[in-house]
């Protein structure tokens, strides 16, 4: 049998139903005194429980976590950060308060501690992506890597059934892409066959039962696989995608990837016919792969068409360029003809065969 040894994964996880309650002694785990609390703007009332909980750490909150870590707003808790003498970050959300976290961490060495509420997986990742005047850039480093994750599934539950949709997609794009990485291993792709298996099994679950904490924890569950993924192994096309949609036409994280999932996975589908055939049994699919997470989506409401995002049909060819303008990894060499292509079949949301 092939080893497989990689860094991947916080230093402490702890996960569970209630697990918000021990955030206290998990921050003075990590030395904290003085706690700046981050998050975006519609989790205040979480944000004020944990307040209660934390007490007497919390020194200063930064409620203005967004989208795609603009740098611009970094800067702004920054002077908070500074202006209370912080010491440890604490952030509870989505990729983008958990963003916010790293991007401070990266600048202060401060440790951190997140809660994460959507599936979207950063927590388990070195990976830190900012944006800057219209340009999304992505750096690595173990020291990005959050130190605790607590999972606390009541937290999730607030989730909107929209929401949880598309970031549960984006789960699986994260399991997709690790199962035809090149860095890809056994124990990597046990990972992901199980995040993609178990996504497909929960997803219409928690849209059918938004409130089953049984649901919602085995989606968790596969959102937490699937993000040690996302850490341990590059991404491909797909994310390349999405980070040049999101980064330079402004389009909305999960939901981009929701529509473009299906269509990155049928431009590589003859490049990794074994990562495909493995998909659709974890999927649960008749056919294809791509064809199944297509169904997936359609069949719990999602988005499938990126004009439905509000894409202008125009930019498509631009996005094409600028998503080829840089050799990275992936089964099929992405040309820029073949993902203009693909774009449009996205813009017009089709099903892929
Ligand atoms: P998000 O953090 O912006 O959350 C989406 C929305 O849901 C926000 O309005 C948020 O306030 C709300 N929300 C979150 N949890 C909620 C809850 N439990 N109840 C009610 N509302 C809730 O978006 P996201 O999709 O989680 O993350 C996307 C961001 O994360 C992007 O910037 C993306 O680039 C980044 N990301 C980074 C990595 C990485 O490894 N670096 C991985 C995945 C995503």
């Amino acid at each position: 049998m092939e080893d497989d040894v990689r860094d991947a994964g916080p230093a402490r996880v702890v996960f569970g139903t209630g697990t918000a309650d021990r955030v206290r002694e998990e921050a003075e785990r990590l030395g904290a005194t003085r706690v700046l609390l981050l998050s975006t703007p519609s989790q205040a009332r979480t944000v004020r429980r944990l307040r209660e909980i934390l007490n007497p750490l919390p020194v200063a909150e930064f409620g203005g976590a967004a989208l795609h870590t603009p740098v611009e707003v970094t800067e702004r808790a920054l002077e908070v950060l500074r202006g209370h003498g912080a010491d440890c970050l604490v952030a509870v959300g989505g990729g983008s308060a958990i963003g916010l976290s790293k991007a401070l961490s990266v600048r202060t060495g401060l440790p951190q501690l997140v809660l994460p509420t959507t599936y979207a997986g950063s927590e388990a990742t070195p990976v830190l992506g900012e944006t800057e005047h219209g340009r999304k850039t992505t750096r690595s480093a173990p020291e990005i890597l959050p130190d605790t994750v607590v999972y606390d599934v009541e937290l999730t539950l607030t989730l909107p059934v929209a929401v949880s949709v598309t970031s549960a997609v984006n789960a699986l794009a994260h399991a997709v892409e690790a199962l035809y990485a090149p860095e890809a291993g056994p124990e990597s792709d046990r990972r992901a066959l199980e995040a993609v298996a178990r996504i497909a099994r929960a997803l219409p679950a928690v849209t059918a039962r938004p409130s089953d904490p049984e649901a919602r924890a085995d989606l968790l569950q596969a959102a937490r696989l699937a993000g040690t993924c996302l850490g341990a192994v590059g991404m491909g096309l797909h994310h390349k995608l999405c980070h040049t949609l999101g980064g330079a036409f402004g389009m909305p994280h999960a939901a981009t990837h929701t529509v473009v999932l299906p269509h990155a996975m049928a431009y590589n589908a003859s490049a990794a016919p074994d990562a495909m055939a493995c998909i659709a049994r974890a999927l649960g699919a008749d056919g294809s792969a791509p064809a199944g997470v297509y169904d997936l989506v359609a069949g719990v409401g999602g988005p499938t068409s990126l004009r439905g995002l509000g894409m202008a049909e125009a930019d498509l060819a631009r996005a094409a360029e600028l998503a080829v303008a840089q050799p990275y990894p992936n089964p099929r060499d992405p040309t820029r003809e073949g993902v203009e292509a693909l774009l449009i079949d996205a813009w017009h949301g089709r099903r892929p065969d």
